[in-house]
C-alpha cells in the first residue's frame, strides 16, 4: 500500500513552540522588532529610489520607548507600514516572510539588497516577553486606511480600523509578568547597544543628558549646562561598510576604540571585502599581546547586514584567528532561525579558507614592504603566526616564507636564510642540519657562549608557544634536527674534524667526572669533560634530549598542547 499526502500543522500546537523555544534568548525580541522597523524604513527608501513611492521620506528614525506603569514597550517606525490585508498576509501567516517576498520581487531592480528579515518568524518572538501584542499601522500606499491588530498569544486575533495618522507602524508589547526585567532603562539600553549598535537606520531610545558649553562666568571660567538630547544608540555607517580607499589609519584606530574602549592600540588590521563567491565585509585587528594569558578568544563580532548575531565565531573563523579582534559581516553565513548557531557547511568553510588566505597575504605584504617593522613587531605577530602554523597546514605553507627565527643575538632569519646560515657549519655526519636553541637564554648562557665560541649559532625559543613550535619545525623541516643547547655538547652533535686539545689530562678528567657525578647524584644527567679548550668551561653537565623532554612534560602535568584546547 502506498499513500501520499500533506503533513498538517495545528497552529494551536505549533504556536507555543515558536513562542517559547525557537529563540533560546528572550532578549532578542528587541533585535527582531527593531530589525523589522529598520527593514520597513529601508524598503520605503528603496521604493522611493525606484520611483514607486512619491511621498516625502522625511526623517526615518526608529523609536523605542517603554512605560513602566503601563508595562509596555513600543517600537515605532515611519517605514512602509501595513494595510489590514498586509497584516493578514505577513503577520497572520507564520513563516511567510514579507522580507523574502520583497527581495524576490525587486531583486532585478539594481540597488544592493539591504533587507534583514528572512524567515518570517521574527515577529512572533514578541510573544516570548508579551502576553498581548498590538500593531498600529498606516501603509505608505496612497489612500490606505490605518489598521489595528491585536493578539493575546492565542491563535485568535482581531483586526479593527486603526487610528494611526502618520505613515509607519507602532508595535506595542504588553509585557508579561515574567519579563518585567525588560521594563528597565539600563536593560533596554544594554540590549540595543549589543544588537543594534550598527544598524543602518537611526534608532532613538528616549533622551539623554548632555553637558554643553554655556558662556563664561565673571572670572572668565567656562560654564556648562545640561540639555536633553535624543539618545541615538547606533552608528549607521560603521567603518567596515566603507571603502578602504577612503579610510585613514586614524579611522581604523578610532573604530577599534569604539569596539574595545579599554584596549591598547592594535598592531595592524585587515579590511575584508569580498562579493564573490560569497558576500563578506569586515575588519580584523591584530591585538597587541605578549603572552598566552592575554590571548582572548571570541573577541570577533559576527554581524549579518549590520545586525549583531554573536561573538561565538567558531566555525566561521579558523581556530587560530579567533585570537584576532574586529567584526565580520556576512549575509551569506547560514544562520538557523535563532541566528546564534552556525552550521559548519560549505559556505562557512569557504569563508574560513578565505580569511586564512587574506591574513597570510597581509602578513606576507607587511614583511615584504617593511621587513624592519615586521621584525620589530615579531614578538606580537609571531604568537599568531606560530599558532597558525601549528594548527593549520595551509597556513604553514604560506607562512613559511615570512615566519622568522630569532637567534640569541636578536638577529632575524627566514627559514631559508637560516638554512643557508646553518649549512656552512652546523651539519652532522649524516649531512643533517643541526639547529641549536635556547629556551631560557639567561639560564643557558654558559652553554650558549660555549657553542658560540665554536662559531655555532643559537636560536631563541623562549616564547609561550615555542616548545610546540619546535616540534612542528622538526616535523616539517627536511633533514634538520633541533637540539637544545644544553642537551648534549655541540661537539657530539656536530661532526667536526679538528678536535680541540683539552686543558685537562685524562686523569684529571676522570676525577673531575667522578666528583661532579657524585655531587649531582642524578642518573639522568651525564657529566662530560672531554674536548674542552682553555676558553671554555672545564665541565658541562648535560641530559639526553629525550630525557629532558620527558622531564619538561612531567613538569607541565603530562604535557599536551594546552593552548590548542580541544
Ligand atoms: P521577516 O522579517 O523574516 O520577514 P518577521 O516575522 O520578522 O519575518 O516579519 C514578518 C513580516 O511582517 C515582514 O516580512 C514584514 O512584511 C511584516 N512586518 C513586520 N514588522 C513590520 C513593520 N514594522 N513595518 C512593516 N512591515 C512589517
Ligand atoms: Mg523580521
Amino acid at each position: 500500500m502506498q499513500e501520499k499526502g500533506n503533513i498538517s500543522i495545528h497552529t494551536e500546537n505549533i504556536f507555543p513552540i515558536i513562542k517559547k523555544f525557537l529563540y533560546s534568548d528572550h532578549e532578542i525580541f528587541l533585535r527582531e522588532l527593531v530589525s523589522n522597523a529598520v527593514d520597513a524604513s529601508q524598503k520605503l527608501k528603496q521604493l522611493s529610489g525606484m520611483g514607486e513611492y512619491n511621498g516625502e521620506l522625511g526623517d526615518l528614525k526608529v523609536e523605542v520607548n517603554f512605560d513602566e506603569k503601563a508595562k509596555t514597550i513600543t517600537i515605532s517606525d515611519k517605514g512602509i507600514g501595513m494595510t489590514a490585508d498586509d497584516i493578514k498576509k505577513y503577520i497572520n501567516q507564520i513563516a511567510f516572510s514579507g522580507a523574502t517576498e520583497f527581495v524576490e520581487k525587486y531583486k532585478d531592480k539594481g540597488d544592493e539588497q539591504q533587507i534583514i528579515g528572512h524567515f518570517g518568524l521574527g515577529f512572533y518572538s514578541a510573544f516570548m516577553v508579551a502576553d498581548k501584542v498590538e500593531i498600529n499601522s498606516l501603509s505608505h500606499v496612497e489612500g490606505a486606511e490605518p489598521a489595528n491588530w491585536i493578539c493575546d498569544g492565542s491563535t485568535e486575533f482581531e483586526i479593527t480600523e486603526g487610528t494611526r495618522k502618520e505613515r509607519g507602524t507602532d508595535i506595542i508589547l504588553h509585557i508579561n509578568e515574567e519579563s518585567e526585567e525588560f521594563l528597565n532603562q539600563a536593560r533596554l539600553q544594554g540590549i540595543l547597544s549589543k544588537y543594534c549598535k550598527f544598524l543602518p537606520v537611526e534608532i532613538q531610545f528616549g533622551q539623554k543628558d548632555q553637558s554643553v558649553p554655556d558662556g563664561e562666568d565673571k572670572d572668565g571660567k567656562p560654564q556648562y549646562k545640561t540639555v536633553k538630547k535624543d539618545n541615538i544608540i547606533n552608528n549607521t555607517t560603521p567603518l567596515w561598510t566603507k571603502s578602504p580607499a577612503e579610510l585613514k589609519d586614524e579611522d581604523y584606530l578610532a573604530f577599534y576604540r569604539e569596539l574595545y574602549p579599554m584596549s591598547e592600540e592594535p598592531l595592524f588590521w585587515i579590511h575584508l571585502n569580498v562579493d564573490y563567491p560569497f558576500n563578506l565585509t569586515g575588519i580584523l585587528y591584530f591585538p597587541k599581546v605578549k603572552n598566552e594569558l592575554e590571548l582572548q578568544k571570541n573577541k570577533i563580532q559576527l554581524y549579518s547586514r549590520q545586525v549583531f548575531i554573536t561573538d561565538e565565531v567558531k566555525d566561521v573563523v579558523p581556530e587560530f584567528l579567533m585570537l584576532l579582534h574586529g567584526v565580520i559581516d556576512s549575509p551569506d553565513i547560514p544562520l538557523n532561525v535563532s541566528r546564534s548557531f552556525l552550521q559548519a557547511d560549505g559556505a562557512v568553510k569557504k569563508i574560513n579558507t578565505y580569511i586564512t588566505k587574506k591574513v597570510a597575504d597581509k602578513l606576507a605584504e607587511l614583511f615584504k614592504k617593511d621587513r624592519k617593522a615586521f621584525e620589530d613587531k615579531w614578538e606580537n605577530i609571531g604568537l599568531f603566526v606560530k599558532y597558525g602554523m601549528l594548527s593549520d597546514e595551509k597556513f604553514y605553507d604560506k607562512a613559511k616564507d615570512f615566519a622568522l627565527l630569532q637567534n640569541t643575538d636578536d638577529e632575524f632569519f627566514t627559514f631559508d636564510e637560516y638554512k643557508e646560515k646553518a649549512s656552512a657549519l652546523q651539519k652532522d655526519k649524516d649531512d643533517n642540519l643541526v639547529y641549536l636553541y635556547a629556551t631560557n637564554p639567561a639560564k643557558q648562557h654558559a652553554f650558549i657562549e660555549s657553542v658560540k665560541n665554536k662559531s655555532y649559532d643559537v636560536l631563541k625559543f623562549d616564547g609561550p608557544l615555542d616548545s610546540h613550535f619546535i616540534g612542528t619545525l622538526e616535523h616539517k623541516l627536511e633533514k634538520t634536527q633541533l637540539k637544545r643547547v644544553d642537551a648534549e655538547t655541540a661537539d657530539k652533535l656536530i661532526d667536526k674534524d679538528e678536535k680541540v686539545e683539552s686543558v685537562l689530562s685524562d686523569k684529571e678528567k676522570e676525577s673531575a667526572k667522578a666528583l661532579f657525578e657524585k655531587a649531582i647524584n642524578d642518573k639522568n644527567s651525564t657529566v662530560n669533560v672531554e674536548s674542552l679548550a682553555a676558553d671554555e668551561m672545564p665541565v658541562i653537565v648535560t641530559m639526553p634530549e629525550f630525557m629532558r623532554r620527558m622531564k619538561d612534560m612531567q613538569k607541565q602535568g603530562g604535557g599536551g598542547m594546552m593552548m590548542m584546547g580541544d
